[in-house]
């Protein structure tokens, strides 16, 4: 056991030498980098990867000499088009109204900083723009008297956060199964803008609003669109209760995906409509293609069977139209039933688990994606192409591939 807890740590060591060799010398194994010679850290200073492949990046935007908060969070796919971006009040002030070119330029943008280019381009163009510069005037006092009487009636047991321009206000509420909640209303500058809403529902909430929506009201629309996900709920609990999810590893409300074992080293890919939550969800299946094809098929010729009427659970109708029988949380205890990663000697790498898995039958070795990237790129046998490096298996030489971005 100290061997691979030596091993494991000796080579998140590495990945930080890596990380060095590239500040220093531009001898990157980033992808953009590789691609194009222009890195996040270039673009973005004060912006760190939290992973080693570029998942997470929080930090600080710089745009004239101001450093705005802001996190760029890629899915499990890897897809920048589904990314998710949180950022600061006044950050988001700049972006409303430009959603749709936002989505835009995720869709179009190549990779990571190619994007954050584009970003902090038109946010120069926004922030000269009059209005945003200086920090924004206090509301009239019978603003504040009416946001008190509002949190009065709300009660004051259900406001977990206020601001201390009181720009900023947190409410955590119940659903009908006393899951928790939570409700944040960012005040607009001006009177006559609606704030705006952030919250966990899994679909975008923007409630109607006139000058004279109070609080309360707006909270009111929140809690009806808690009841209207009561089902979308139930069956993501139930996933998580009846099945062995390996991400995300601490699902939060407005999460549509789970990554479930289906067998040894054979996961799939959830995503449940939150609209219509017992009809048949999207899915994708990760593992060697000689176990994963015959699943695959059986899945695919039996989906007419699916059972949307509530009768079954998602975990009984995949079970039925897989022809197998899901392992359920409790042998999430049993090691080796989804292995290690054959390069870091570990099971979890910054939260990740391992999703390659060698083609070979007789191998099926699985690696975390990050591991056998770095693996592959060290080797001079290795071939890209069309953004995806073949090599050998480090096990068993058979070929084996891996995309350059996740
Ligand atoms: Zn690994
Ligand atoms: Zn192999």
């Amino acid at each position: 056991m100290m061997g691979v807890a030596t091993r494991a740590c000796a080579r998140r060591n590495r990945f930080q030498l890596l990380r060095t060799v590239c500040e220093c010398s531009c001898l990157s194994f980033s992808n953009s980098c590789m691609q194009q010679g222009v890195r996040v850290s270039d673009v973005c200073p004060l912006l760190l990867s939290l992973s080693p492949h570029g998942r997470y990046y929080r930090g600080y935007l710089s745009i004239d000499g101001r450093d705005f908060a802001f996190a760029l969070t890629l899915p499990s796919s890897g897809e920048l088009k589904d990314a998710r971006i949180e950022c600061d009040w006044l950050l988001a002030q700049m972006l409303r109204g430009k959603e749709a070119l936002l989505q835009k330029l995720l869709q179009e943008s190549e990779d990571e900083a190619s994007f954050l280019m584009k970003l902090k381009q038109i946010l120069t163009h926004t922030s000269s723009s009059p209005g945003l510069a200086p920090p924004p005037p206090p509301r009239h006092p019978a603003h504040y008297t009416q946001l008190l009487a509002d949190l009065d009636t709300i009660g004051w047991k259900r406001v977990t956060r206020v601001s201390q321009d009181f720009s900023q206000l947190t409410i955590t509420t119940l659903d009908g199964k006393q899951r928790e909640h939570v409700f944040t209303v960012h005040m607009a500058q001006k009177e006559e803008e609606a704030p705006t809403i952030t919250c966990d529902l899994p679909i975008p909430f923007k409630p109607s609003w006139t000058g004279k929506t109070t609080l309360p009201q707006m909270l009111e629309r929140f809690e009806e669109q808690l009841k209207v996900h009561q089902v979308f709920w139930d069956v993501m609990d139930q996933l998580d209760r009846e099945t062995w999810v390996l991400e995300p590893q601490q699902p939060k409300p407005d999460s549509i995906c789970r990554r479930i074992v289906v067998c040894s080293n054979v996961s799939l890919y959830v995503s449940v409509d939150p609209s219509r939550p017992l009809s048949l969800p999207e899915f994708k299946f990760l593992g060697p293609e000689h176990v994963v094809g015959p699943i695959r098929r059986r899945m695919l010729a039996k989906v007419p069977h699916w059972d949307s009427s509530g009768q079954l659970t998602v975990k009984e109708n995949l079970e039925n139209l897989m022809d197998l029988k899901l392992p359920g949380p409790e042998e999430s205890q049993q090691e080796g039933f989804c292995g290690e990663c054959g390069v870091c000697y570990a099971y979890q790498l910054e939260g990740l688990v391992p999703e390659v898995v060698c083609d070979n039958a007789h191998c099926n070795q699985p690696f975390h994606f990050a591991c056998l990237l770095e693996w592959l790129q060290t080797l001079p046998t290795t071939r890209q192409s069309f953004g995806v490096l073949f090599g050998e298996c480090p096990y068993c030489n058979h070929q084996i591939s891996v995309k350059l971005q996740r």
